[in-house]
């Protein structure tokens, strides 16, 4: 299991006044990691602190572990201030296409469940690291740091660990 913590170093991701994309995900990421206690889920972080690492960087890291699946955190932005929610995405084209949209799938129908920010329908992108990845991939982006009241939520610590609770125990029930 590969958790990867978009953006890092000199590369700060989606920016706001209050929040900086590459500590969010670097945080929630951290938290994964920290509160596995499933030993069967060996988590891995492609950074585990705040550095820069190119996009085939990381595939190269991804593609040495082997991972089962792969989750690569975002969160977003948009010049439309209204945009709010999650979004999922996983590659057009890849060695593990079809099994990454049934990922996909369960993942955000867990969210829903677990009355995450509401999302929309899978969407399929051609991102690098989801085409160039070995394993199943899959792209989150949390929430839309140009939105007040997702941004509040992003920022929330309480709200955070319900993200990292939601993953830890999705990828904990992925067999
Ligand atoms: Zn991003």
């Amino acid at each position: 299991m590969v958790i990867d913590a978009e953006h890092g170093g000199t590369d700060f991701g989606a920016t706001s006044s209050s929040g900086i994309e590459k500590l969010i995900v670097e945080k929630i990421t951290n938290k994964i990691k920290f509160l596995n206690k499933d030993e069967n889920v060996v988590v891995h972080l492609t950074r585990k602190e705040d550095k820069y690492l190119s996009l085939s960087d990381r595939t190269a890291i991804i593609n040495n572990i082997k991972p089962d699946l792969v989750l690569s955190l975002h969160v977003n932005q948009s010049i439309n201030v209204a945009k709010s929610g999650m979004e999922f995405y996983v590659a057009n084209e890849s060695a593990a296409s079809e099994r990454s949209v049934i990922i996909a799938n369960e993942l955000r129908t867990k969210f829903m469940q677990d009355n995450a920010l509401q999302s929309s329908e899978v969407k399929k992108a051609p991102f690098f690291i989801l085409k160039k990845s070995d394993a199943p991939a899959i792209v989150i982006e949390l929430g839309y740091l140009s939105n007040s009241s997702d941004r509040a939520y992003l920022m929330d610590g309480k709200e955070q660990d319900k993200i990292v609770a939601t993953i830890i125990s999705f990828i904990s029930a992925l067999k």
